[in-house]
Parts: C-alpha cells; sequence; structure tokens
C-alpha cells in the first residue's frame, strides 16, 4: 500500500526572504518527523516536493505505512512548532488535496463511500482517489475506518481469497488400523428415524437422538468443562443487528447468518388483507408476509458468544472478578450454509457448547492452555478417537502477511486452534476431505474487548477467549468412529448408558419408512438394550 498526497498549509502571514532559512530548516524537520517510530525509514513517509506562495506552503507527500492522514497531521505539527518557536508564523488551515491510495493488485471499493472521490483499477494495481480533506476530516474516526478497510482488502487480496490458513499442530496415534466402522452415522440416524427432516437443514430430534447428542455433550461439560471451574449462564438466541456491527459478524459472515423480522403492527386487525387470503387459499406467500413486516433488526445467534462481550460491554472490571468463565448451552445456532449441507453435521440450526472466558492476556491464554490440555484428553482418552489439531490464522490475524512455519509460531497470542475427528466413511486418513472440524478454542486478544469497551479498572488490557462443542458433529463423529455397538464405546459412554436407560424409540405403522430403516432401529435398539 502506498500513499501519495498534497498538504496544503495556510500559514499567519505571507513569507518573506528572511524567513527562507528557517523555513528550509523546517521542511528538513518534517522531512524527520515523517519517518519516526520505522525502524525502516522506507516504511515513514517523505517529502517529494515542495513550494511557497504568499500565505502558502504546498507539500507533496507520499508514504507507505504511515497512513496519509497521519502523515498530514505530522507535517503541520512539525511546522506549527519549528516556525512558531522561531518565526512566531502561526498555522491558519490544512488541507490535504490530490490524495491517493495505491493498492497492489485488484480490489473493489464503492465510490459511494465517503471520501472516495473515484477508482483506477487493472489486475496489477488499484488507485482510489480521495476527496480533498480538511483538518476535521482529518481527525474523522470515518476516515480511519476507510483506510483500515482499504489495508485489510488488500490484506484479503494477497490471500487470494482463502479465509484462513491451517497448520497441523498435532494428532494422535493411529487408533484404528482397520475401522470399526465405515458406515456414515447420518444416514444410519435418518433411515432408522432417530430424526426426521424438518426443512432444509434442520432436524427433528426424536427422544432417542436426543439422548445420544446428551450423552456425548454431558460427558464434555462433566470432564472439560466443570472441573476447569466454567459455571453455566443463558445467552439470548437473537442479536440486534449492532452486536453484530461491533463483533465483527455483519461485516464478514453476513452471507452465512439468519435474519429476523419483527411484525410492522401488533393490531390483528391490519393483518386482515392477509389473513383472509391465507384462509381462503391455504397459502402463505413469503413475499405477501414480507409486506407486513419490518427490515430485519434481529439476526440469530451465530457464534454463540456475542451476548458475553455484551455484557462486560462499557464495565469496568477490577483483579477480584477476574477471570469470568462462563459456558453457554441455551440453545441453537444459526448459519446458512447453501450447498454445503449435509446430514447433521453441517446444519442450519444447530447446537452447541459455548465456553467464554475474560481476563488479563496471561489469564486468557493460561485458561486457554488448560482448556487445550482438557480437550485433548477428552479426544484422546475419555472418547478415545483419531483427532488432530491445527492452528488456523483467519486472513484478519496474519498482519505481516507472511505466514510462519510451524517451528517458529508462539500459539500463545490471539489465533485459533480447530479440532477435527477422521470420518472413516468419508475415506482415508490423508484426504482432507475425511476431517470433520467438530470444535475450536480461540484467543481473541483485544478483538472484542476493544469494540464493546470492557475495561479494567487500572487500564490493564483485557482479552477474551471462547471455544464452541458443536454437539451433532461430535455426535457424528463419535458414531463414525466406533460405531453404534456400545461394546466398542470407551468405558466413560458405557458407564453412562447404564446408569441413564436410553428412551423408547419412535417406531410406528408408517415410521421409520423402509424396510431397512426398520431393521437398522431394530439392530441400533438391540445394542443399547444388551
Ligand atoms: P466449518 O469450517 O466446518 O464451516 P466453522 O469454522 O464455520 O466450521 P466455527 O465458526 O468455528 O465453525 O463454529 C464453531 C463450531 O460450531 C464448529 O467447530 C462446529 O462444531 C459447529 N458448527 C459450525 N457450523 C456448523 C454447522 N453448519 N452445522 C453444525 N455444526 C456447526
Ligand atoms: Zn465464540
Ligand atoms: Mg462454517
Amino acid at each position: 500500500m502506498r500513499f501519495r498526497g498534497i498538504v496544503k498549509i495556510e500559514l499567519s502571514r505571507s513569507l518573506g526572504q528572511d524567513d527562507l532559512k528557517v523555513l528550509e530548516e523546517a521542511i528538513g524537520e518534517v522531512s524527520q518527523s515523517l519517518v519516526k517510530g520505522f525502524r525502516d525509514p522506507e516504511d515513514g513517509g517523505r517529502i517529494l516536493n515542495w513550494r511557497s506562495e504568499d500565505k502558502f506552503l504546498v507539500i507533496e507527500i507520499e508514504s507507505r505505512r504511515l497512513r496519509i492522514d497521519e502523515a498530514a497531521m505530522r507535517v503541520k505539527n512539525s511546522l506549527e512548532e519549528s516556525l512558531g518557536s522561531r518565526r512566531r508564523i502561526g498555522i491558519r488551515d490544512i488541507e490535504l488535496e490530490k490524495a491517493l491510495v495505491e493498492i497492489d493488485g485488484e480490489i473493489r471499493i464503492s465510490t459511494k463511500l465517503p471520501f472516495v472521490k473515484s477508482i483506477d483499477a487493472s489486475s496489477e494495481r488499484t488507485t482510489i482517489h480521495l476527496d480533498t480533506l480538511g483538518e476535521k476530516d482529518l481527525k474523522k474516526p470515518i476516515l480511519l475506518r476507510l483506510l483500515r478497510l482499504l489495508s485489510e482488502k488488500e490484506l484479503k487480496a494477497r490471500w487470494g481469497g482463502k479465509t484462513e490458513h491451517w497448520q497441523l499442530i498435532k494428532e494422535s496415534r493411529i487408533k484404528f488400523a482397520t475401522p470399526l466402522t465405515k458406515e456414515d452415522p447420518n444416514k444410519v440416524l435418518e433411515e432408522a428415524g432417530l430424526v426426521k427432516r424438518f426443512s432444509i437443514g434442520q432436524w427433528l430430534y426424536t427422544p432417542l437422538a436426543t439422548y445420544l447428542m446428551n450423552m456425548v455433550r454431558e460427558v464434555f461439560i462433566k470432564e472439560v468443562v466443570v472441573p476447569l471451574g466454567f459455571t453455566e449462564a443463558i445467552f439470548p438466541k437473537i442479536y440486534p443487528l449492532e452486536v453484530g456491527l461491533k463483533t465483527g459478524h455483519l461485516r464478514g459472515t453476513i452471507n452465512s447468518m439468519v435474519f429476523a423480522s419483527l411484525p410492522k403492527t401488533y393490531n390483528i386487525e391490519e393483518f386482515e388483507e392477509l389473513t383472509d387470503y391465507m384462509y381462503v387459499v391455504n397459502e402463505a406467500p413469503p413475499e405477501e408476509v414480507a409486506k407486513y413486516l419490518r427490515y430485519p433488526d434481529y439476526f440469530l445467534c451465530y457464534a454463540q458468544c456475542e451476548p458475553f462481550y455484551w455484557f462486560f460491554g462499557g464495565e469496568l472490571v477490577d483483579d477480584s472478578s477476574i477471570p469470568v468463565k462462563w459456558f453457554d448451552r441455551s440453545g441453537p445456532s444459526f448459519r446458512w450454509e447453501s450447498g454445503g449441507i449435509y446430514g447433521l453435521e453441517r446444519v442450519i440450526e444447530f447446537h452447541r457448547v459455548e465456553v467464554v472466558w475474560l481476563g488479563k492476556p496471561e489469564q486468557v491464554v493460561q485458561i486457554r492452555n488448560e482448556l487445550l490440555k482438557a480437550y485433548e484428553k477428552f479426544m484422546d482418552e475419555v472418547l478415545d478417537l483419531e483427532w488432530r489439531e491445527a492452528w488456523v490464522t483467519p486472513w484478519y490475524y496474519e498482519q505481516s502477511g507472511a505466514v510462519e512455519k510451524v517451528e517458529e509460531f508462539d500459539i500463545d497470542r490471539p489465533g485459533t486452534i480447530d479440532f477435527e475427528l477422521w470420518l472413516p466413511y468419508r475415506g482415508s486418513r490423508e484426504d482432507r476431505k475425511s476431517w470433520l472440524e467438530v470444535g475450536n478454542i480461540s484467543i481473541h486478544g483485544t478483538k472484542f474487548t476493544e469494540p464493546f469497551r470492557i475495561r479494567h479498572n487500572k487500564g490493564v488490557t483485557l482479552w477474551t477467549g471462547c471455544s464452541g462443542f458443536g454437539s451433532q458433529r461430535w455426535l457424528v463423529a463419535f458414531l463414525a468412529q466406533r460405531g453404534f455397538d456400545p461394546e466398542k464405546w470407551p468405558p466413560v459412554l458405557r458407564e453412562y448408558l447404564s446408569r441413564n436407560p436410553p428412551p423408547e424409540p419412535v417406531a410406528m405403522v408408517t415410521y421409520p419408512k423402509t424396510r431397512t430403516g426398520r431393521d437398522e432401529l431394530d439392530r441400533l435398539i438391540k445394542f443399547l438394550r444388551k
């Protein structure tokens, strides 16, 4: 990214011959101020040319890492000091003219955005020309955000559309030289009637399916979450848009969010035309329903931890109140997964145990490390599965744009670790598609404490972390590796089974739908009742 622009300074009086020497010195100081703080002066700014004309000083500058707005203010502050102290010349006004931002590669940006005048784009380079900016504009957060947006777009373009970078950290030993099963549990669960498709990407979980999902989830809570001192809270499941603006989800993942609208009115009579139509025609046309609804003010639970940051937002915490360690399992999350929807693994409505924490950076890192160890034990010993974990860097964390090698990188910093379990039904371990992400743990740094203004009473930096355990995915992956026969399950789950008898399956004249489905169900019941 490169910046260029002309800083036009209006002085309190015209410059005379006797000011020239001081002026030249002053320009030298401006040059120095533009590289201050940069180890490599090339990264800072420099003066391309300058001239003085009556009361005006016109200085053309360019810079690399130094944002153009900041460069212009540095010019002003430096001149104010040198000319003010030596010649008693004040600065009346400052304008940044013909400012432009040059980005390698082609990015797309709308000219409707504030301050964007025009754009020249080719496949090698994009040049964004900005409107003339006054001193007030230069200090506006809106300009700062525009420039940040441009640098994010540049970074994203350099990542070539990839959203994350995946690096293996650890993997379990091979436990099933010959897989115990190659059955696809999604299919078995549906065929045997334990779940029934409600709508696209949504299932009804009969009591027996619910039992199985709860089994894995309860063991996780008992073995991992509670021993580490997390306590349960209940978070709301529909969020005002403003929350998504602060978390960044509305910007980053709007294509996979589900939105909700309130009715325009509470007065049922105002719906009469529509309700009568539905009565007579027995149809509910969405485009007609939409006419009676407000624009979407909400989105449905997406990451599940958003309300946690909201709760502490604007509050002052002290040492005795941190670290905060909560979890929520109170309801579903919703994601539009478009063509990716499959079985119980990738659904629109799913259930998750969301673990969240807040504290000083070292506390947040320590909690993540404890949780990581507990997860590893859970996967390796408690469920006794084949697993692996990877460091995934979403592009926006990769400030340098350069990806480090696994031996060099430090995992005690903001970023995400994904947990993946092998799905033998999909194929060999070597194929990436045979692994399912079942959960993850993140250290966010100040990603949420900053926008939500979560502060410490003594000004210590606060970080957050979260971890999501997707109930459907853990169940599917467990069954994919160990099958439905409890003889082949680890002891903890067999104990669960003997302590909590499973509920009756659903079987009636027309359900499960097929002969094979009914046979499957008989087989499952025999297993579970053994
Ligand atoms: P993927 O890359 O598989 O889409 P993700 O990176 O979108 O996963 P996260 O945003 O990290 O997933 O969500 C946390 C957890 O929530 C996942 O590890 C998974 O267990 C669960 N999850 C996410 N999306 C779905 C879905 N569509 N269906 C079922 N579970 C899901
Ligand atoms: Zn989260
Ligand atoms: Mg996803």
